[in-house]
């Protein structure tokens, strides 16, 4: 499948990202995981990147481009890709159709996850991360402990929580998706390929993703 997840940070884009791969072996690709694993190696991307995560602003689209360029032209994108967190703007949403028709290949849909602005609230707030580049597992501390407090359950790493998932910089990431993302939404409706699903149920919106993939 190849598949844009839209939805304010919080809205479980990662979560169902994760199960769909299992599905059918198609990957995910996620801009912020990319740029946290950057940050984290101190890479020449990651020191570009670091000020704008920090502050729960977007990295500028060019970067997000290079980044992506290169990503879907790898080997294990053929069997299908979950976009998730790209794109976050109308010029990536652009850039993204005239790359995916250079590389002869069409999107099946652009899934907007839809959640109420006090559950993505709370989602954020007690979400927390591993924080190994390789991993980043994301446990709840409410809903999706890890079982040893603090260590990721897959790789034994610490569990933290993540810089820009302090409240004020919760609260700028999600002005910045209204401001900047949520037109992707009647753009992705013009291209014919919006599915908006209530998004308050992980396996919901998986089976949901799996009976419109049916019918097509
Ligand atoms: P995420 O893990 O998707 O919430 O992304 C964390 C942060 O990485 C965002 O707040 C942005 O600073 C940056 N980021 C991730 N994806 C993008 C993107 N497609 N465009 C611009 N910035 C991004």
């Amino acid at each position: 499948m190849k598949i844009i997840l839209l939805g304010a940070p919080g809205a479980g884009k990662g979560t169902v990202a994760k199960v769909l791969t299992e599905l059918d072996g198609s990957v995910q690709i996620s801009t912020g995981d990319i740029l946290r694993g950057a940050v984290q190696a101190g890479t020449a991307l990651g020191q570009k990147a670091d000020a704008f995560m920090k502050a729960g602003d977007l990295v500028p689209d060019e970067l997000i481009m290079d980044i992506m360029k290169s990503r879907l032209q790898e080997p294990d994108c053929k069997n299908g890709f979950l976009l998730d967190g790209f794109p976050r703007t109308i010029p990536q949403a652009e850039a993204l159709k005239t790359l995916l028709s250079d590389l002869g290949l069409a999107l099946d849909m652009a899934v907007s996850l839809e959640v109420p602005r006090e559950e993505i609230l709370n989602r954020l707030t007690t979400r927390r991360t591993c924080e190994n580049p390789a991993c980043q597992a994301i446990y709840n501390v409410r809903s999706s402990p890890t079982k040893i407090k603090g260590i990721c359950d897959k790789c034994g790493s610490k569990v933290v929580q993540r810089e820009d998932e302090t409240e004020a910089a919760i609260s700028h990431r999600l002005e910045t998706y209204n401001e900047k993302t949520s037109p992707l939404i009647g753009y992705y409706e013009k291209e014919g390929l919006l599915m908006p699903v209530d998004a308050t149920v992980t396996d919901e919106v998986v089976k949901a993703i799996q009976d419109r993939l049916k019918d097509r």
